[in-house]
Formats: C-alpha cells, structure tokens, sequence
C-alpha cells in the first residue's frame, strides 16, 4: 500500500470555516480582475446589475454570471485574458465544439498554481524524490503531459516524458528504468497492463509500478479493480480541464472516495443544468468552478457540463476539502474519444459539406482492446446510391474520413449506408450509440 504524503497540509488540511473566508477573500479579487480586464465579464455584470463591489463573501457567488466552453469559444484567442499578453507565459489549449480550439493563456503565477495542484494530486499517490514518474499522457496543447509532468518535477521526482502512443516502446522504458509511477489516462493504462501481460513480463518482478495517477476520462470502479489487478497498483482519479488549469483541480487520496477539490484555488458548485440554482452538497447535478488564484484567464462559474456529487463529510486522509464523486455523466452532448473531445456538431458540418451523402447520420463510439473506436455511419443520398459508381462512393468515404480527421483530430471508420437505413426520430435525434462500459 501506497503512503499518502499531504504536500500541502496548511492548505489541505485548513479549517473549513477559515478557508471559506479566504475564498471570499479570493473571490472578490478574482471578480475585481475580471470587471476591470474582461469586456465579457463587465458587460455580463453590468447587465446583471452587479458590481465588483457587491460581491462581499461567498455567500454572494450566486449572483455572479456564468461562463460556458462557447465564450471561450467566440473569445478566442485572446478575449478572456485579464492579464497584459505581455505577462502570459504559456498556451493550452483543448478541443472546442467547432474544430476551433479553445485556449487558455496562464501568467508565471498561474503555471505555479497549476503545478502546486499537481504536487498535491501526485503526492496523494506516494510520489516523492525516490519515484521514477512516467508520463505517457500527450504532451503539447493538451494539458495532460505537461501538467503531470510539471507536478511530478516539483516534488523532485525522476520525471520520464514519454508522451503517448509507442506502446512497446514505454513498456521497454517502464522495465529498464523501473518506473514507480505511472500518469495517463485509464484506458491506456489498460491497454498497458494487458500488453504488459502479452509480453509475459511479471508486475512486481519486472514492472516496478507502485501506483498510477489516471484521469482525462470517466472511468468506473470495475475498470480500476482491473488496472490495479493487471498492474499490480493502487489507481488513483485526477480531474481537471484545460479552462480551469488542467489536471489536477481535483484529486483522489488513498481512501480512494472522492477527489479532494483545491479550495484554496478553485470554487465548487453543483447547479441544477436547467434552472443554474446552486444545490446541496449530497445532490447530483451540473459541476461549476471559478478561479480564485489565476491572473491570465481566470473563470467566474465556468460550467464544465459534467455531472457529479459533492461530499464535505470528513475523509480519513485528514484533508478538509470537500469531494467530488466520479463524473457520471454530461449534459450536453460531448464525447471524449481517446482523450479528445468530440461534439456531433462538428462531424455534422464535415457531412453537409460532402456531395452524395445525406445529413442523417449516426456515431457509434465502442472500446476495443481498451482503446476508443468511432465509426460514422452516413447515408447515401438516392441519386448516389442508385448510381453504380463504387469508386465514387470510395472517394466519398476517404474525403469524409480525412476531413473528421482534419477538424475533429481522431480517426474514424465511415460506413456508407442505404437512404432511409438511419432510424428518425420525433424528438430530439438520437445520433449517438455509446457502447463503451465506463
Ligand atoms: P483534460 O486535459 O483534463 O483532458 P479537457 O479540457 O480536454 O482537459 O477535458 C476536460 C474534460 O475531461 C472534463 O470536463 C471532463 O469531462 C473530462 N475529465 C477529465 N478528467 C476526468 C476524470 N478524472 N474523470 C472523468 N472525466 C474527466
Ligand atoms: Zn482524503
């Protein structure tokens, strides 16, 4: 068993009520920030009839205005900054609902936020200065490398930037070096674990793995039984998103219930989707934050669309922070494939552009050998599909695939099918078949 080291216990560890006031504290700053830099912000508020200076504690964060993945969206690239361009060290950034990224610009403050989150998730997994840290989350825009990466290197631990893909390849490095940690998301970590077993090597004799730090993607219990079977570690959940920091806003610790949320950099809310009344710790619904740290692109309320519990019943680690339960689900339509977010909308404008098909469609999202699969099933319109032209109809498909590919960033398999094949529905069309058991 993994020892749970608190890198942070001031913080960590504070008396709830003490640090409710310093998020108040935070929190009007935070908002002053965004009223005085952020036309967004200002002119959001200014129409709310709310003014920096109304906000006094965060009794009154319900009031303040929400911020969704679309402002980032039309804000792009610069239009959230708070901070001059000239104080922004680095670019993140994530897939956005239109092939268009969204990006998030940090000061030098914000990557030490960002980095002091990590140190604490990583340390919640045993990390220290003897670990060998192997970091197979992608590094680049995503948030997942670097963040880990930078997190791992604070605690003075052998950092090992693999990056992802070249499975063999990280499974030579993970023997010969005998990493002791190991970061990517959940599925890959199966992947690895049933490669691992394949190449005979033994967990425990040849793989030095102690424990894992898996997040990016929902996972389930069942699928960490079976990590921590295959791998022969304790798998612990991070969570985060590129708009807020990036992984790490939330951590499990080794009793392993819940993710302790960095209150001290972050605001938790759960709202109801459809009215945005705050609800209850105990009550499912819509998860919300808001940066009280961050100086380059701070967030009041940014809605994640994920959908999970609070709990701020005391966890045995001693932390004081409250929990989130496990992602159970979103309200909006994204998909996460293979660790990139996928709107239908965005496969939807790569079919009306296509001659020969029909905008009816329909995505079937399976895992297979623990990887994502996505197949686009499209139907032909009936002046193709009576016309005998096979090599068209090939042409259709690869112009089809490539451009998923282009604008949406994965691979897919695309499936011609007959007009009218597509079931049609009253209400809202079903255009998802999601078989992957989380
Ligand atoms: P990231 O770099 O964390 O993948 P993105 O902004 O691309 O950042 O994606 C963020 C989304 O990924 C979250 O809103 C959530 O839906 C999902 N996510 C991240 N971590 C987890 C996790 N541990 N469990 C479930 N979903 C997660
Ligand atoms: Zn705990």
């Amino acid at each position: 068993m993994i020892q749970d080291r608190i890198y942070n216990s001031q913080m960590e560890c504070m008396d709830p009520e003490v640090r409710r006031k310093l998020q108040g504290e935070r929190l009007r700053a935070t908002v002053a920030l965004e009223y005085a830099n952020v036309p967004l912000y200002r002119e959001r508020m200014d129409k709310a009839g709310i003014k920096p200076e109304d906000i006094h504690s965060m009794d009154d964060l319900k009031y303040l205005p929400f911020t969704e993945k679309t402002d980032l969206r039309d804000e792009f690239p610069f239009g959230l900054l708070a901070a001059p361009k000239d104080q922004i060290v680095r670019i993140q950034g994530s897939s956005g609902t239109t092939g268009k990224p969204i990006v998030s610009g940090y000061t030098e403050n914000d990557v030490e936020v960002w980095t002091e989150m990590v140190a604490r998730s990583l340390s919640a997994a045993g990390c220290t200065q003897d670990d060998i840290v192997q970091v197979c989350y992608g590094y680049g825009l995503f948030t997942g490398g670097l963040g880990a990466h930078q997190g791992a290197s604070r605690l003075g631990a052998m950092t090992v930037p693999m990056s992802s893909g070249n499975t063999q390849r990280q499974i030579m490095m993970m023997r010969d070096l005998g990493s002791t940690i190991l970061c990517c998301t959940p599925s890959y970590a199966t992947y690895l674990g049933e490669t691992i077993r394949e190449m005979g090597l033994v967990p425990g004799k040849d793989i030095k793995l102690k424990s894992g730090v898996f997040g990016a993607e929902p996972w389930s219990e069942e699928m960490r039984v079976r990590i921590e079977e295959l791998l022969g570690i304790d798998a612990i959940d991070i969570y985060g998103l590129t708009e807020i920091a990036g992984p790490g806003v939330a951590f499990e610790c080794i009793a392993k219930h819940g993710m302790h949320v960095n209150e001290d950099h972050v605001i938790a809310e759960i709202i109801d989707p459809k009215t945005g009344e705050q609800l209850p710790y105990g009550t499912p619904g819509e998860l919300v934050f808001t940066t009280i740290t961050k100086t380059g692109q701070p967030m009041l309320r940014y809605r994640t669309h994920d959908i999970c519990t609070l709990y701020n019943d005391p966890c045995p680690c001693g932390r004081t922070t409250v929990r989130m339960g496990r992602i159970t689900g979103r309200t909006d339509d994204m998909l996460i494939i293979r660790g990139v977010n996928v709107f239908p909308s965005q496969i939807e404008s790569v079919l009306v552009g296509i001659n020969g098909v029909a905008p009816h469609y329909m995505l079937v999202v399976d895992r297979v050998n623990s990887s994502d699969t996505l197949e686009v099933k499209v139907e032909l319109t009936e002046e193709m599909f009576s016309s005998d032209t096979v090599s068209h109809i090939e042409g259709i498909s690869r112009q089809i695939s490539e451009q998923i590919k282009s604008v949406v960033g994965i691979a897919a398999k695309v499936s011609l099918v007959p007009p009218k094949s597509i079931p049609r529905s009253e209400g809202k069309a079903k255009r998802i078949i999601d078989n992957r058991k989380i």
